[in-house]
């Protein structure tokens, strides 16, 4: 079934974010300088259903950049450009069980960069928007994602600026794939699109949004407008299921058991497929990059709606 109607979605969104509101465990990331001056209080909460019915709570107008989770959506842009067939085919859909910025797991997967939800991968994905050059690639990203929202999004230029100059190790992985023969546009252009889509700005709003398409099979809920294919969805949600959530992917689908995807601004988006999507923002991330009280959010709303999809009951 869908969501519960009345006040129900409201009422467990603000007890979700009341239990952890005061939980500060987790370190707000700094390899990327201007993400260390986020607040580490921030805590904002979004849950928007297939049929455009949403509930929100704490901060859900700050903006943030969405990091790793636009590769989530520049992946369903891909896949539905070029199919099931090729996304598998040239770069991979297993997890690595290593590190989201790992040199290590392409090396030891004779240069695959193994699935698009790590930068290796990620950034061999975006080399792969169809366009004629630069401008026309990171037009189609920018289009296309903010289809998934709704709305215009915009760039954070002190984001894109800040890991602009701190992206060395990302420079480094583009380098490799190439020598490998495995990134379809020069290097530089691609770790450049690629950190753009990273700092385009959104809010919890906005991933819950974003989420709510591919939980609706690619329909946004608010607008109507048709982003992707149900196919394309269904694929998108197979792979945030396994890679989604780093090399915690196992233990998240465990707790949780919804498709998910992170990023280490200390957003989240969790898709219940056919039923919603709840959008988390919170700085504080764990070892692993995902933040703390959005997990816990999600682990909470998951339990309390019935969202699992592996329970038959
Ligand atoms: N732009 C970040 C990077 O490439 C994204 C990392 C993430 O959110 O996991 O390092």
């Amino acid at each position: 079934g869908l969501l519960p109607g009345g006040d129900e979605i409201a009422e467990l969104v603000g007890l979700a974010h009341a239990r952890y509101a005061e939980d500060g465990a987790g370190a707000v990331a700094d390899y990327i300088p201007i993400l260390a001056e986020a607040d580490p209080s921030w805590f904002g909460l979004s849950l928007v259903g297939v049929d455009g019915r949403s509930a929100s709570a704490g901060d859900i107008d700050v903006a943030f950049s969405i990091q790793s989770i636009s590769k989530a959506f520049v992946f369903a842009l891909v896949c539905e450009e070029l199919g099931h067939e090729a996304i598998h085919d040239v770069v991979g859909v297993n997890n690595t069980g290593l590190a989201f910025n790992s040199v290590v797991a392409v090396e030891l997967n004779g240069g695959s960069p193994m699935n698009s939800m790590v930068n290796a991968g990620a950034i061999a994905t975006t080399a792969l928007v169809p366009a004629a050059d630069a401008d026309e690639r990171w037009q189609r990203i920018r289009d296309g994602l903010s289809r998934f929202a709704g709305r215009p999004l915009a760039l954070d230029g002190e984001v894109y600026r800040s890991e602009s100059f701190s992206n060395h190790r990302n420079q480094a992985l583009a380098r490799l794939l190439q020598s490998y023969d495995r990134l379809a546009i020069d290097p530089v252009e691609a770790v450049d699109i690629y950190t753009r889509q990273c700092s385009l700005a959104v809010t919890a709003a906005d991933l819950a949004v974003m989420g709510a398409t591919l939980a609706a099979g690619g329909t946004n809920p608010l607008t109507g407008d048709r982003v992707i294919s149900v196919e394309t969805s269904r694929d998108t949600l197979a792979l945030l299921a396994s890679c989604g959530m780093y090399e915690r992917s196992g233990e998240w689908l465990f707790e949780i058991g919804l498709p998910a995807k992170s990023g280490v601004s200390g957003g989240i988006v969790a898709i219940a497929p056919g039923k919603g999507a709840v959008g988390t923002f919170s700085p504080p991330l764990d070892p692993a990059g995902n933040s703390v009280r959005g997990q816990r959010a999600c682990a909470y709303l998951s339990r309390a709606l019935g969202l699992n999809l592996f329970a038959s009951a």
